[in-house]
């Protein structure tokens, strides 16, 4: 397929994560040589701008990356002589038929040209847009494939309702739902570092492990965006997405292969293994604001675009149980924050203390000090690490705690691509691996969707904390019901 067209369309090219992320990953695509020879981007929104005014309005948020001091100079004019730009409605099939026009056009160097939709669109012209575009500006000669950006729905009713209206338009063959967590390195890397390597996997059970943290925070709030997120929270944007999709890649068995459909059959059976969640495992929580020591940070309610008396978590623990052979028993707990005191996501394996106890007296009793711990860091500052037991050298017998460390930038040489850049690669490919099937939203929904409403129907007050903070206190309460203390607290250092 080298050889063919590909057009990549952006509708709502206007938009902050368009420019944000879409164009500089499918720069990068094409500085690396990713991009077939006979491309073009074409942005699509209602803002009037001819193709001049967009290539200098994406222009500005290209950077060249290559390491070897080589110039991009040359590589930046020839990509934005392939971007265009048509303005039109979203629910028009003839502006999309001027579209598909452009686009003929611009193809047609090409017997065959494939087409990508991305839709950085909000969710509510998800549908009309799949539509014009599946009638009025499907390729004629190649294939069509459609990005569809989160929010997947709100609960099981909506996601259903919106499969069904998108199922009108495209098959599921044709359906890339993006969750841009899939796409970071680390997390690429879990499966290899579990089935590749011979001293990970016979440990990956209830019989070596305590506990599973997935832990996700944010050192800024909603800034003057609260508008979107109210509507959906934490939960929704953070935890029943992207963490309840690393614990599916964390938690499920081998793949028969590496195949898209093997792997997310076994994520899909770790999601319908999970434990119903009972209120009593979850713990929201709301920042405020903070200010004296020459610090004013505004709370989550100070937020002009936040409605007033708003009770939607900006925080929130969660723990959860897979009832499966491998599992049953391991609090898998998941946390996720804005407003938290530093920004990160991690994975933390912690093990069980090593039994019989021949060094007890030298490590206490806590399992916390004396036992292994794995850490998975996906951002920032990539790393995995273990932490053991060793004797302190010198005389005596003194042991401490340290780390078997892989910090990336020190070990790799190299430039991490942004998981934007992997998933549209991926799109390209037609590889649908680190994509999201219909029936793993489905059970994810399902899990979640009977708790957040009763969150919301019994109106539950999210317990407040400060800006820049480490959350709720009821956060550590709900984990040490199951005999586990944070771990990204217990080492701050990390
Ligand atoms: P956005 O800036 O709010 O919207 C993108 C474009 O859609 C706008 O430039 C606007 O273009 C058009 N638009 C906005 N509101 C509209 C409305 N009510 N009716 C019709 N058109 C409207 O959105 P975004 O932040 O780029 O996000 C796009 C999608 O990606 C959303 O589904 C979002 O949930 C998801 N997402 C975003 C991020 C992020 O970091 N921003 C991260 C993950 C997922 P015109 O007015 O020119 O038509």
């Amino acid at each position: 397929w080298s050889n063919d067209a590909l057009s990549v369309v952006v509708v709502g090219a206007s938009g902050d994560l368009a420019k944000k992320k879409i164009y500089p990953a499918l720069f990068a695509l094409y500085v690396e040589g990713h991009l077939p020879e006979y491309f073009s981007i074409f942005g699509y929104a209602r803002s009037k701008m001819s193709d001049e005014e967009f290539r200098e309005y994406i222009g500005g948020s290209l950077t060249c990356r290559l390491s070897d001091g080589e110039n991009c100079g040359d590589k930046f004019d020839k990509f934005l002589e392939r971007c265009f730009y048509q303005p039109g409605q979203y629910a028009s099939e003839d502006d999309f038929k001027t579209l598909s026009g452009r686009l003929t056009e611009v193809e047609k160097e090409r017997e065959k040209a494939h087409r990508v939709f991305y839709l950085s669109i909000p969710p509510s012209i998800f549908t009309a847009v799949a539509g014009c575009a599946s009638t009025a500006a499907s390729s004629p000669s190649g294939w069509t494939r459609v990005i569809v950006e989160k929010p997947f729905g709100k609960d099981s009713e909506s996601f259903a309702q919106l499969e069904k209206e998108l199922s009108n338009f495209l098959t599921e063959d044709q359906m890339y739902r993006i969750d841009h967590y899939l796409g970071k390195e680390l997390i690429e890397n879990l499966t290899v570092l579990r089935f590749a390597n011979l001293v990970f996997e016979p440990l990956w059970s209830r019989q070596y492990i305590r506990n599973v943290q997935v832990i996700f925070s944010e050192d800024f709030g909603t800034e003057g965006r609260g508008g979107y997120f109210d509507q959906y929270g934490i939960i929704r944007d953070v935890i029943q997405n992207h963490l309840l999709q690393i614990v599916a890649l964390f938690a499920m068995e081998a793949p028969v292969s590496l195949a898209a459909e093997h792997i997310r059959n076994e994520k899909v059976k770790v999601l319908r293994s999970m434990k119903k969640l009972s209120l009593d495992d979850v713990v929201i929580g709301q920042y405020r604001g903070r200010s004296g020591g020459g610090v004013e940070k505004p709370g989550y309610l100070d937020d002009d675009t936040v409605p007033e008396g708003s009770l939607c978590p900006t925080f929130a623990s969660v723990a959860v149980f897979i009832n499966n052979a491998r599992w049953a028993g391991v609090p898998f707990l998941l946390k996720a924050g804005k407003a938290l005191a530093s920004r990160r996501a991690e994975i933390r394996v912690q093990f069980h203390q090593v039994p019989g106890g021949l060094y007890q007296d030298k490590l206490g009793h806590d399992p916390d000090r004396s036992s292994n711990e794995l850490v998975m860091r996906i951002q920032p500052d990539e790393a995995i690490y273990l932490k053991i037991i060793n004797k302190v050298p010198g005389l005596g017998l003194n042991l401490d705690v340290t780390k078997l460390d892989l910090t990336y930038k020190q070990r790799y040489n190299v430039h991490l691509p942004d998981a934007y850049e992997r998933l549209i690669l991926d799109v390209i490919h037609g590889d649908k691996r680190l994509f999201i099937r219909n029936d793993e939203l489905d059970a994810a929904w399902a899990l979640f969707t009977p708790i957040l409403k009763e969150i919301e129907e019994k109106k539950i007050q999210p317990e407040t904390y400060p800006y820049g903070s480490r959350g709720p206190i009821g956060s550590h309460y709900l984990a040490a019901k199951y005999g586990v203390r944070w771990g990204d607290i217990l080492s701050a250092e990390d």
